[in-house]
């Protein structure tokens, strides 16, 4: 996929992220303070506002994720602006210079965002965040990297909610859930469950 159509599907994406408020708002009222909803949604409807008509022309595909992730890092706050801001900036850079959006790319930005993240907030698979659902996802991107673009989505998605479901089962150690120790026990993460989104829009943007 080109730069025009990689920049529609993150459009859509972004669209569907804004839409997804009141699912991820519940989410968070569970085993946070309730404002991953509203966080995402602010962030997303950034990039949406960025992507939306002709006045932004990405340079490549990195730019696109580069500057989508600057964006969000500017509009969201809380730990997420940071957190996902940082996946999609540090994914981008990644792929700086690439004018394909193919399974490769991808597995590249799922790698190189999920280093960032891990650098910025040191959480890893277990700690019931959104490395659950990040690092299922990039390791699945490792192994359909050959494959086309709708595959590589379509698996590495039902790995990211498959990673989202896990957190169910654990305590958090990060964030605003980790005041509830084993309370926390019984609920998915907020920000995995994200994670797990904006992969699946990416997938139905491709497959639709
Ligand atoms: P806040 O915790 O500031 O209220 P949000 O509610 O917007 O922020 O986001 C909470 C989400 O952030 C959690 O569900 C979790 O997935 C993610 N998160 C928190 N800390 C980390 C971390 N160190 N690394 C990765 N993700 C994290
Ligand atoms: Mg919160």
């Amino acid at each position: 996929m080109n730069v025009t159509e990689t920049k529609a599907l993150l459009l859509y994406t972004a669209e569907k992220m804004v839409d997804s408020e009141p699912m991820l708002t519940e989410l968070d009222l569970k085993i946070g303070d309730g404002d991953h909803g509203l966080g995402m949604q602010r962030g997303f409807a950034a990039v949406r506002d960025l992507l939306k008509g002709d006045t932004y022309q990405p340079k490549d595909v990195g730019d696109l994720f580069l500057t989508a992730g600057t964006k969000m890092m500017s509009s969201m706050g809380g730990a997420s602006g940071a957190i996902f801001g940082t996946l999609f900036r540090a994914g981008g850079k990644a792929i700086s210079g690439q004018d394909t959006f193919n399974a490769a790319v991808l597995s590249q930005f799922l790698v190189a965002g999920s280093a960032g993240v891990f650098a910025r907030g040191g959480a890893k698979p277990g700690d019931k965040t959104m490395m659950d659902a990040l690092v299922a996802a990039e390791k699945q991107s490792l192994l359909v990297q050959n494959e086309s673009l709708e595959n590589a989505l379509l698996s590495v998605t039902k790995a990211a909610e498959e990673g989202a479901e896990n957190t169910r089962n654990q305590v958090a150690v990060f964030g605003r859930a980790k005041s509830l120790g084993e309370r926390s026990l019984g609920y998915v993460d907020p920000g995995a469950v994200s994670m797990s989104l904006i992969l699946k829009y990416m997938a139905e943007f491709v497959t639709h």
